[in-house]
């Protein structure tokens, strides 16, 4: 014969269970009328949202940015690794070699103080589920999040975020690159805080890469030399 465990629920026997009483049966049904006669009778709060918007926690997780460094230089060196922590797949990056070479003699520029830059940078909100896994991901603290969360449109489109719309906007000290690094500096410096903002030779450097885009294009001694090459091939 099989022993009581002395646990009715166990032993399957529910004859020594105690009956709720005729009263909390009677009531049974409408007592879950309780929660709704309390709420009718709470005061209503409404959010005047958009008129009042209320402040989010310091570590809300909102739209992101992209970060640059004292002197402008971009943080972001085109690793892909927030687009490979990314669960939802929704970050695209394509990299490229920065490069000294003077603009007017073709080079693309210097963005970024390493070897490499994001040249390509999107976020699509119709599939970020602001994780933050990103953020955790990438190595230069390049990427992070703001308090921004106001991210509805009404074109799918409009909700893939470009680079420049990511980017962090210029601060005080600091110049639109392309431009080179601080003359002296190593990429190292630059995280080792050594860089507090933009030289006198990298406004000068940029203020004349904006006058030789204001003038009309004048080929320069390179192109002049390709030119003349193709000429004597023909
Ligand atoms: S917050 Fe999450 S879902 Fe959004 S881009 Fe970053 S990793 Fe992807
Ligand atoms: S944001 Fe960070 S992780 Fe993403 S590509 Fe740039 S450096 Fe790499």
């Amino acid at each position: 014969m099989a022993e009581s465990t002395g646990n009715p629920s166990r032993s399957g026997d529910h004859s020594r269970e105690e009956s709720p009483g005729f009263f909390a049966e009677l009531l049974a049904p409408v007592a879950g009328f309780g929660v709704s006669f309390k709420t009718m009778f709470r005061k209503v709060k409404t959010e005047m949202y958009p008129e009042e918007k209320r402040p989010t926690a310091p570590r809300y997780h909102g739209r992101h940015q992209l970060n640059r460094h004292p002197d402008g230089l971009e943080k972001c060196v085109g690793c892909e690794l927030c687009a490979w922590a990314c669960p939802a797949d929704a970050i695209l990056v394509e990299g490229a070699d920065n490069d000294d070479t003077p603009l007017a003699d073709g080079g693309t520029g210097r963005y970024s103080p390493g070897e490499r830059y994001g040249r390509v940078y999107q976020i699509n909100y119709l599939r970020c589920i602001f994780c933050g896994l990103c953020i955790e991901a990438c190595p230069t603290r390049a990427l992070t999040m703001t308090n921004f969360y106001e991210l509805a449109d009404h074109s799918r489109a409009d909700l893939i975020f470009e680079k420049h719309q990511l980017l962090a906007p210029l601060a005080e000290g600091m110049v639109d690159p392309p431009h080179p690094m601080v003359a002296g500096m190593e990429e190292r410096d630059y995280y080792l805080g050594k860089v507090d903002g933009a030289t006198r030779e990298q406004r000068e450097y940029a203020s004349q890469r904006e006058q030789d885009s204001a003038e009309p294009d004048e080929p320069t001694e390179s192109a002049k030399a390709r030119e003349n090459e193709s000429e004597g091939a023909r």
